[in-house]
């Protein structure tokens, strides 16, 4: 049963449109349970009503048809109740409603699951069988199961499919239908309208956008050149393992050549690109056409076939985005990018005057893509899991990051509603700038000292612009992610020259590569169950010591003559990793005395991020110059909450009373055993967690430079004093929410509603 489960999901899973979800689902369903009826109802958003989708054994003229309210029979009574139903005779339960166009008058035996994505019931699958019989206890349980996992994936075609209606209604009419709207996190504020840019995973299939061809016959020869490719590389591997291999394992080799065969696969993209669609999206449809006929089929063996089909697929797009990688896109005026899952590599894509927006069906507001996002001051939505984004291409939308929404093929009155937040907004921008080299000092006269952190490359200017007073975290990993290799000794000194020198004499901090969680190298993949829990950081680096010393050999190089480095520790947990880092550090130190070098000793922190540094700031100060609190995984650890997961989102917030509480119990320690404390989370960035923090005693608050001048306009705005009674009040409080509400509150109170969240359309 396990085994057909699995296999069923899978099946569903790569359908693309709704009808197909639907009609293979209930084919399936009846076929493993061997029963005469199995039918989906979806759940009508704007009559609340459930209505017949699909059938195997009632009758196909009444699917759309028939519909029952949610007081209205068995059905009803599944869906408002939430919970299955199994009954041996449906004919004598007191909701019994017969739909008499279906023919279900014929069927006793009665078993309904709800569907349930996301606490909402979508629909309610139903099977139904002639005799009278309870279906047993584990068809019961295969019911739910299938239901529970097919949810996500009906939930995804329902929103694939409706916005293909608005925009076939579009075409029709000539007419904007109402734009659609889909749901996701606020990973970095602001607004944009653009167009949509996809930007495809590489050889991943499943998220190759449709597209026009521009230019067919360019399109043609694109595909020619990867068959070329494909095949060559198939005989040569065929070639060399001649020997090697039995006739029959070699005879697969032949099947994957004759499939390739110009009547065979090539024939049916050929026609597709003919057809209109660009060559990787022709690709993608007839390849899960074939897919789909071989995971039909009863034979094992064959069924097993579709698995070479995709890989070959795989190969043909490979080849594919190989050849299209030297090509620069052509990207309109104001793209939004939309990725299934977002990377920091992938925010350089689009030229920085071009790109308005980014969008990701995966990832979380704390997931690094959007903290670079917040940094670039990019509007940026984290965790569209719904987004039909294959589908939306060159399509015109409004991303509203501050809600989280996305809105596709806007109506007038959206867009004039969001064009004036745009303009208000710009304006904001233009007044903040005058803060430049204003210090960020309270009404009472307290100053409070702000650097930036910085990752891109664009970041140092922004941040020299923005009049920071030195870098906080500077995230080495991010240059190391869009190369191909690690970069020598060498590269590195000679980028971390730059961000000392234009700085210098304000303080760097750099921090050692923090790799593993959700940032990863290309050439240095770390595949692990529980990533965040894992190989991560300074746990990484001390296991290669190669790569920590050229590391760190490269950040004193850089600054020699400068001497504005301080090096920062990530992940860590124990004082053995604070002594076997510092170990390292001094061997690299005295390596280049050495070797000549005129050098300083830098000043060394760690970062506190995992909870079981906290409690150890007493034991770490002996070793090192300062602490430097990572807010973004000290809240993770401590709540229990993946940073990067969109279904734990609402439960991941700063403003814990257990967060605050360490965060307080961070900064006395730290004075006490008189080392210079700062913070580098992106609660900084937060005007309101500034003020808090600013309270607790923070010697240091690092943001990104965006955020820079308005946490600027917060404290000038404000008595030290009033930050440090807010800081009681809050503390006092249970309830994050509430205490957002406060914050938001003490801002308006202030004068400053720029600083908080404009008032948006569709806020419902
Ligand atoms: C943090 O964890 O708060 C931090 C600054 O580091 P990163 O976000 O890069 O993990
Ligand atoms: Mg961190």
């Amino acid at each position: 049963m396990l085994a057909r489960l699995r296999q069923i999901v899978q099946e569903v899973g790569s359908e693309s449109d709704l009808e197909s979800v639907l009609s293979l689902t209930v084919r399936r369903i009846r076929e493993t349970m061997s029963t005469e009826v199995c039918s989906i109802y979806l759940t009508d958003t704007q009559t609340n009503r459930y209505v017949l989708r699909a059938t195997e054994g009632l009758n196909q003229d009444a699917v759309g048809k028939v519909s029952l309210s949610s007081t209205e029979g068995i059905v009803g009574l599944v869906g408002s109740r939430a919970e299955p139903i199994n009954l041996e005779d449906a004919f004598t339960h007191p909701s019994v409603v017969y739909l008499q166009s279906t023919g279900e008058e014929r069927f006793h035996a009665f078993l309904g699951v709800p569907i349930i994505h996301q606490r909402k019931v979508h629909g309610v699958l139903v099977v139904q069988q002639r005799e009278v019989r309870r279906f047993d206890e584990s068809e019961e349980a295969f019911m739910v199961t299938l239901s529970a996992q097919l949810a996500g994936v009906i939930a995804h075609a329902e929103a694939t499919g409706s916005i293909l209606d608005v925009f076939a209604a579009a075409k029709q009419d000539d007419e904007p239908v109402t734009a659609k709207r889909f749901v996701g996190i606020a990973g970095a504020p602001g607004v944009a309208i653009g167009n949509v840019y996809v930007a495809t995973l590489s050889a991943d299939l499943r998220s190759v956008p449709d597209k026009p061809a521009n230019d067919i016959q360019a399109e043609l020869q694109d595909f020619e050149h990867a068959l070329v490719q494909v095949r060559e590389d198939i005989q040569k591997v065929s070639d060399s393992l001649a020997t090697r291999l039995r006739t029959e394992e070699q005879a697969l080799f032949e099947v994957y050549l004759r499939m390739l065969d110009d009547n065979a696969i090539p024939s049916e993209v050929r026609t597709k690109i003919e057809a209109g669609n660009w060559a990787q999206g022709a690709l993608r449809e007839v390849i899960q056409a074939h897919v789909r006929q071989f995971s039909d089929m009863e034979d094992p063996y064959l069924r097993e076939r579709a698995t070479d089909i995709r890989d070959l697929g795989r190969r043909l797009l490979s080849a594919m985005q190989q050849e299209g990688a030297e090509r620069v896109p052509d990207f309109p005026d104001n793209t939004v990018l939309i990725a299934d899952d977002l990377s920091p590599a992938m925010l350089g894509l689009v030229p920085e005057d071009k790109l308005v927006g980014m969008v990701s069906v995966t990832g979380s507001g704390s997931s690094h893509a959007a903290i670079l996002a917040r940094s670039m001051g990019i509007p940026t939505l984290m965790g569209v899991v719904e987004l039909p984004y294959t589908k939306l291409d060159g399509r015109q939308v409004i991303v509203d990051g501050y809600s989280g929404r996305i809105y596709v093929d806007p109506t007038d009155d959206l867009l004039e509603a969001y064009s004036s937040i745009l303009k208000e907004e710009r304006a904001i921008e233009a007044n903040l700038d005058q803060l430049r080299d204003l210090p960020a000092e309270t009404q009472d006269g307290f100053n409070q000292t702000l650097w930036v952190n910085t990752g891109l490359t664009a970041d140092v200017e922004r941040a020299v612009k923005r009049g920071a007073e030195g870098i906080g975290l500077y995230r080495t990993e991010i240059p190391f992610m869009i190369r191909d290799t690690f970069p020598s000794e060498l590269e590195q000194a000679d980028s971390y020259r730059r961000q000392l020198e234009a700085f210098a004499p304000k303080p760097v901090t750099m921090r050692t590569l923090d790799i593993g969680g959700d940032k990863a190298l290309p050439y240095f993949p770390i595949e692990e169950e529980n990533p965040f829990l894992g190989w991560r950081g300074i746990r990484v680096t001390l296991d290669h010591p190669e790569i920590f010393l050229v590391q760190v050999r490269a950040m004193l190089r850089a600054s020699e003559g400068l001497n504005n480095l301080r090096i920062m520790l990530p992940m860590i947990s124990s004082v053995q990793e604070v002594e076997a880092a510092l170990e390292q550090i001094n061997q690299a130190f005295n390596e280049l005395l050495e070797e000549g070098l005129d050098l300083q000793k830098p000043e060394i922190g760690v970062m506190i991020e995992v909870p079981a540094a906290v409690y150890q700031i007493g034991r770490f100060a002996p070793l090192i110059d300062f602490v430097s609190v990572g807010s973004n995984d000290l809240t993770q650890y401590l709540l229990a909450v993946d940073r990067n997961n969109p279904r734990v989102a609402d439960l991941y917030t700063t403003y814990h009373p257990s967060v605050l509480q360490a965060l307080q119990l961070i900064a006395n320690e730290a004075h006490k055993y008189q080392k210079q404390v700062s913070i580098c989370g992106e609660m900084a960035a937060d005007p309101g967690g500034a003020l808090l923090l600013m309270a607790m005693g923070y010697d240091v608050l690092s943001m990104n430079s965006t955020n820079l001048p308005k946490v600027k306009l917060a404290i000038r705005s404000v008595e030290y004093k009033d930050a440090a009674l807010l800081l009681g009040q809050v503390m006092k409080m249970d309830e994050s929410s509430d205490i957002h509400l406060l914050l938001r509150e003490t801002l308006q109170n202030a004068g400053l509603t720029q600083l908080t969240r404009p008032v948006l359309p569709g806020n419902d």
